[in-house]
């Protein structure tokens, strides 16, 4: 029986477990499918406050996870298939692993959709990235691509006009399902160039270091090479939250609704992280949330002794 089980081993995950460590209460963390979350994707890390040179995204979250066991949380490996959330303690089924706690962190985090191209996960961190506000600052003066037509494309686009000399915007249609002021934004800026209806076949990378891209026209069939620096996909997330639909309030694209601060529909569950965040989805910001699904924990523990 464990006092408190975290689901999840990102930025969100690692700070509830340093907290309730810290609190005695001897935390269990499953690591999931993607041990330290997004972070552990990632390269240099320059906005995580208290490293002025930056640091690099999977030492910070080893850092954060050293920190965590010290202090005594537990790891094990295994991703959440199953939960039952009907009484306490609360089951969590990890394949053939079963647990039992008296409270449950949800901090499954949420997963960047990627284009599903041949060795596309293998160039992140070498020129493709899904979070521009973490890496735009790389391409200063350099052309980049965004791919998607949704209000992240057209936020990062803006966004990464900033740095770039020159940002590619490459949708799949001519029609676009972000809002009117974010397209219309997007359109104004001198910078942004829409190429429209065209896919990605193929990231050119020949070094394993982004060089270009190879577009088809989705109309015509033509193909087109674009060279550039960096491609931004922002076609999307997905939240890490199957185990727990229909166990606890998920909105129409499944992100957790936390209730009031990290407090969950059911007493004694608590969510933090990127797994009921598609707003800020930012290191720090899970980090933080991560703090107050301790705090509640704690508090819901102390006042449920039994
Ligand atoms: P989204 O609205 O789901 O848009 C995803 C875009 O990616 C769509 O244009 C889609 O094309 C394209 N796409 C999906 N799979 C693709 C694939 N395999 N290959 C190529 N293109 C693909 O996602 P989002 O832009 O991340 O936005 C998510 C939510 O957050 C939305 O509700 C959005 O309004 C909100 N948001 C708001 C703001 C803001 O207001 N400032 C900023 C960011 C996000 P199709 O259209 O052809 O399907």
């Amino acid at each position: 029986m464990h006092n408190v089980v975290i689901v999840g081993s990102g930025c969100a995950g690692l700070t509830a477990a340093i907290y309730t460590a810290r609190a005695n209460l001897k935390p269990l963390v499953l690591d999931g499918h993607e041990p330290g979350g997004q972070l552990s994707l990632t390269t240099h890390v320059e906005n995580f406050p208290g490293f002025p040179d930056g640091i690099m995204g999977p030492e910070l979250i080893e850092n954060m996870r050293k920190q965590a066991q010290k202090f005594g949380a537990e790891f094990k490996a295994g991703a959440v298939t199953e939960v039952d959330l009907t009484q306490r303690p609360f089951k969590i089924t990890a394949g053939k692993d079963v647990y039992e706690a008296k409270s449950l962190i949800v901090a499954a985090g949420a997963s960047a959709r990627l284009l599903g191209l041949p060795g596309e996960r293998e160039l992140i961190g070498r020129g493709l990235s899904t979070c521009a506000t973490c890496d735009g600052y790389f391409f200063r003066g350099k052309p980049i691509a965004v791919v998607g037509g949704g209000d992240s494309a057209m936020e990062e686009a803006n966004f990464l006009s900033r740095y770039a000399s020159r940002v590619y915007l490459i949708h799949r249609r001519e029609e676009f399902r972000a809002s009117k002021i974010m397209i219309d934004r997007a359109k104004a800026n001198e910078k942004v160039e829409f190429v429209v209806p065209y896919v990605v076949e193929e990231i050119l990378a020949p070094e394993k270091v982004v060089t270009g891209v190879r577009l088809r026209n989705v109309k015509t069939g033509e193909k087109r090479d674009i060279p550039l620096d960096g491609v931004f996909v922002a076609i999307g997330h997905d939240p890490n939250s199957t185990a727990f639909r229909g166990k606890l309030e998920t909105d129409e694209n499944g992100y957790i609704v936390p209730k009031h601060g990290s407090l969950t529909t059911v007493p004694g569950v608590f969510v933090a992280g990127d797994v009921q965040d598609h707003r800020y989805r930012q290191a720090v910001t899970a980090a933080g949330s991560g703090c107050m699904a301790a705090l509640d924990a704690e508090k819901f523990l102390e006042e449920h002794k039994d």
